[in-house]
């Protein structure tokens, strides 16, 4: 994490120091090193620099004094905001908080040696960083973006935890407008760029294909000339849109997918219940296997093996850290429920991810009952019927034996299902708690169920209930 002084401090974030009369030798105490910097008063460690943000419920500066009580050195603070009586800690006087950690962030990784892989994409993002850093961490020492922390906060945080002898960083960036991947990768200033997959999330905030993929491309805007961007070629439309981009003439392509003839491409591979098992383009390599289940999952295994080898990772290394792949909680996460398994992906869904889930469903255990709860897809904007009502009807129900629905939209899908597989067993839940009474039935035979559906639904909720009545 970072460690410099405050008056350090203050010159990356182009603050002015206050409050540093309240200390009795103020020279002395501007000296003093500061080590870490926290948002959150509850993670303030002793020596640490608080920075109060403002959000729509809150206002950081109004908990200062927490943030002092768990051993806060230091705060940056807004100069419009009164500075409280008995606040003693030295203060970094600044226009706007957020904007100043962002530029303290972008400060300290010029000064690091480290390489550093932005990701972006719109769907993979965390999958494909928890598995480049497992990749990575086989050779060098190896810092990643912790969970999901990938926005204009995240993503600052992120950068001013790396440790100065960390060799690789890997740094997932998210958005949900115009802009914002383009700020971020300024601030982390990649060595080289990965984008995970284009399709149809955030189409509510975005409104096109086409901004979507130009969202995504912003990436190249913090790129080093030179550098690798390592991209997934499967949608033909944001390929267009990379190959009339200007940009590209600085940097070196490397594109991944499906198909043949890319420079990272799978020759074979099987997805079962145990993981994945694959053969790639490069004859160099071994046969891969890794735990992560579905065909998708491979695709960013390709990506972050891509980055990898550009990193200096041997075939070998790669074969072993793949092994050991596991990737954040709720993506394709097994839980083994006596002799059922129930793969919990319910920390969101899209289009895309919901077909990537349903092919995964198809592929394990064919012996096995299938159950597929699918959730509403939220932030799709005009088309969410239409995209609901076309997987619905994509639905292979002949391998899915019960196929419950929760939400208005999904409702929608249950409904196009029917339509083609008149037989087949739909049932709509209104609630989390109906479908835990259904699954609980129905588990009592060996199944496979798929629970699938936007963060806001939190379907995770059954499967911890299930599990607490075992
Ligand atoms: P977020 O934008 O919320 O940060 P993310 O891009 O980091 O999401 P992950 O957390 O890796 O994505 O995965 C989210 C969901 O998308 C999971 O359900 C996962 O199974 C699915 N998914 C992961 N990779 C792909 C892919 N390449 N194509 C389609 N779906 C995918
Ligand atoms: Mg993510």
């Amino acid at each position: 994490m970072i460690r410099r002084t405050i008056n350090e401090l203050a010159a990356m974030a182009g603050a002015e120091l206050a409050n540093t009369n309240a200390n009795r030798n103020a020279m002395v105490e501007t000296d003093r090193l500061i080590e870490g910097v926290m948002t959150d008063t509850r993670a303030a460690k002793p020596g640490s620099l608080f920075v109060p943000i403002r959000g729509e419920r809150f206002d950081g500066h109004d908990f200062v004094q927490d943030a002092v009580n768990n051993g806060a050195a230091a705060a940056l603070w807004c100069r419009d905001v009164v500075i409280p009586d008995g606040l003693t800690i030295p203060l970094l006087l600044v226009d706007d908080t957020l904007a100043a950690i962002q530029q303290l962030s972008a400060a300290y990784r010029s000064h690091l040696k480290t390489k550093v892989i932005g990701i972006t994409g719109s769907n993979g993002k965390t999958s494909t960083k928890d598995i480049l850093a497992g990749l990575l961490a086989t050779t060098f020492k190896t810092q990643k973006t912790p969970g999901n922390f990938n926005n204009h906060l995240g993503v600052p945080l992120t950068l001013l935890q790396l440790e100065e002898d960390t060799e690789m960083a890997v740094v997932e960036m998210g958005m949900s407008d115009l802009g914002e991947i383009a700020m971020l990768s300024r601030l982390a200033q990649p060595d080289a760029a990965i984008i995970t997959s284009i399709s149809e999330v955030h189409l509510g905030d975005l409104h096109t294909r086409e901004r979507i993929i130009e969202a995504k491309l912003e990436i190249m805007q913090g790129l080093q000339p030179g550098s690798p961007l390592i991209y997934n070629a499967d949608n033909p439309q944001f390929v267009r849109a990379l190959g009339a981009n200007p940009l590209i003439d600085e940097l070196k392509l490397v594109p991944f997918g499906s198909e043949a003839g890319h420079a990272y491409y799978p020759t074979g591979y099987v997805t079962n219940e145990t993981g994945t098992t694959f053969t790639i383009s490069d004859r160099a390599c071994p046969v891969l296997f890794t735990p992560l289940l579905g065909r998708h999952q491979m695709l960013n295994a390709l990506g972050a093996i891509a980055a990898a080898r550009y990193c200096g990772v041997t075939y070998e290394n790669i074969r072993q850290g793949l092994r050991e792949a596991a990737v954040t909680g709720m993506r394709n996460e097994q839980i083994r429920l006596g002799s059922s398994l129930v793969i919990n992906d319910a920390y969101k869904s899209n289009p895309a991810s919901l077909r990537a889930a349903l092919d995964m469903l198809y592929c394990v255990h064919p012996d096995k009952k299938k159950i597929a709860v699918i959730g509403n897809m939220v932030e799709l904007g005009e088309e969410a019927a239409e995209l609901h009502r076309n997987i619905g009807s994509e639905l292979q129900m002949e391998q899915i034996d019960l196929l419950v629905t929760i939400g208005e939209m999904a409702a929608e899908l249950g409904a196009a299902a029917r339509a083609r597989y008149p037989q087949a067993a739909v049932l709509h839940c209104e609630d989390k708690a109906a479908i835990t009474e259904l699954l609980r039935e129905q588990l009592r035979e060996p199944s496979v169920v798929l629970i699938k559906g936007s963060r806001a639904l939190q379907l995770e909720d059954i499967i911890t209930a299930l599990r607490t009545e075992e």
